[in-house]
């Protein structure tokens, strides 16, 4: 696992992704993406680990989770068509939060693409860590975007790891539920959900602590509910105790982390104090065990705190010490009047006393009392990798690493050509009135929650779970 004391970190990357507007004031900005990948750049990260380009996931990838009759509508959507499609849009919910921009199915390919490579890198025993900060889409469900999501990028990168692992952790410090990835794996116990998340009157409306899986996934999906203010030295202390006992008793075979950046003091969307180093600490946390690590992206909208967070956390996965003052790069701007790493804590209340802290360890303890220790499935014959890695690494990878050499002029050359006009005055600070927040879709969270209490019969989940596990398991 370790070699001279450092992880192997594989980091993937897809120039274009930056290139991708949901819609004018959306506050989901893809940019934040290239940012990250510049400040990384800037800091000199590329020299310490496998800087790599991954293929679009494929149609069939894709359908491992997602329905056949949804993705065929991400694939022929385009913002023209979208008047025509009227019966789909409802559907599909793909709508205000989840608008069809330009360019749509290729974002999707993007961001699950690198979630898959990295999966399978990390199946491969090649890297230790793997990062896709271009993924972390947690509320995309399968036949419905959600939440700005629209393929579920983290439930393929599980589906992928569960070919080599027998359990898989998921572990979710975005500010809003995971409920994409809990629905997903609601009913194994194969893959362990936990997500530290706002509730109450918040999107998406679900994860109370109550709910925790299903027939064999029961106790299996592990929800800690939180308020408002939450900040460092509590997240801490509550995810520390849970997550020690949830890697004893669970011992996962690896570790896929949804590194939402929300859940950062002064975003635009969320309530939490974090601070960088407090976000970062889940992956500390997970470093000290011996067990390959994904690390993914995902909400995040003070796009400034978003780039300063995930490069701070790329620095970590590589055990480097990195200065405070933020390099020059070509977005340095946006970084004043501090121009620091880190971002300092806000005056804002703790909501979460002491007394509840201590209350939801003593409740999620008393669940996992419940969890049969180490849970192993019969042996099944090891399914083939991700086909699209294996074609590149096979004939690519020289090309690939050639072309990627300097990766920065490459990054540079497109965003000179592409970069959209509106991505720098369309800033943090843009009157949130005119937005369509995730906060504000309040009709559309009370609905989505009755329709999946409704749905949540016994026969629907283990039809959707049959399907999903012959398909992962199967190929
Ligand atoms: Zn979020």
């Amino acid at each position: 696992m370790l070699t001279n004391g450092k992880r192997r970190v594989s980091y993937y990357y897809d120039p274009d992704v930056g290139n991708y507007y949901y819609s004018q004031g959306h506050p989901m900005k893809p940019h934040r993406m290239r940012m990250t990948h510049a400040l990384i750049a800037a800091y000199g990260m590329f020299k310490h680990m496998a800087v790599q380009r991954p293929p679009r996931a494929s149609e069939k990838d894709i359908t491992r989770f997602h329905s056949d009759s949804y993705i065929n509508f991400l694939k022929s959507a385009s913002p023209e068509k979208v008047w025509d499609m009227n019966s789909s849009i409802r559907k599909f919910n793909v709508c205000e939060d989840c608008p069809v921009f330009d360019g749509l199915w290729e974002f999707c390919q993007i961001s699950a693409g690198g979630s898959l490579a990295a999966a399978s890198e990390l199946n491969s025993g090649r890297a230790d860590i793997a990062i896709n900060w271009s993924g972390g889409l947690h509320h995309a469900k399968m036949s419905e975007a959600s939440g700005f999501c629209y393929v579920n990028d983290c439930v393929l990168g599980i589906l992928e790891l569960l070919k080599c692992h027998t359990r898989v952790l998921y572990a979710d410090i975005d500010i809003h539920h995971g409920d994409g990835v809990e629905e997903a794996f609601y009913t194994t116990d194969r893959v362990m959900t936990c997500s530290f998340h706002k509730f109450g009157d918040y999107f998406p409306g679900t994860g109370d602590i109550g709910d925790i899986g299903y027939g064999p996934g029961k106790y299996y999906s592990l929800n800690i509910p939180l308020y408002d203010g939450m900040d460092d030295e509590s997240h801490r202390e509550i995810f520390d105790a849970v997550m020690t006992k949830v890697m004893e008793w669970y011992q996962p075979g690896a570790v896929v982390l949804q590194g939402g950046a929300d859940s950062l003091s002064g975003d635009r969307l969320g309530c939490f104090n974090l601070t960088i180093a407090g976000h970062s600490h889940c992956i500390d946390f997970f470093k000290k065990y011996n067990v390959p690590i994904l690390m993914l992206g995902g909400g995040g909208y003070t796009i400034r705190n978003v780039a300063r967070c995930w490069a701070y956390e790329t620095s970590r996965a590589l055990n480097l010490e990195i200065q405070e003052d933020i390099p020059y790069n070509e977005y340095l701007e946006y970084y004043g009047p501090e121009f620091r790493i880190q971002i300092h804590p806000s005056n804002m209340e703790n909501r979460n006393t002491r007394e509840y802290i201590e209350n939801i360890k003593a409740r999620t303890f008393e669940i996992l009392r419940h969890l049969t220790p180490v849970p192993s499935v019969p042996f099944q014959e090891t399914p083939n990798s991700y086909k699209g890695l294996e074609r590149l690494h096979e004939k690519e990878l020289d090309e690939e690493e050639t072309k990627y050499a300097d990766i920065r002029e490459t990054v540079r050359q497109k965003e000179r050509r592409t970069e959209h006009p509106c991505e720098f005055e369309d800033s943090d600070e843009e009157d949130l009135g005119a937005l369509p927040s995730i906060r504000k879709n309040r009709r559309l969270v009370e609905r989505e929650t009755q329709v999946m209490e409704k749905d949540r019969t016994e026969r629907e989940i283990e039809q959707s779970h049959s399907k999903m596990e012959a398909k992962s398991l199967a190929e």
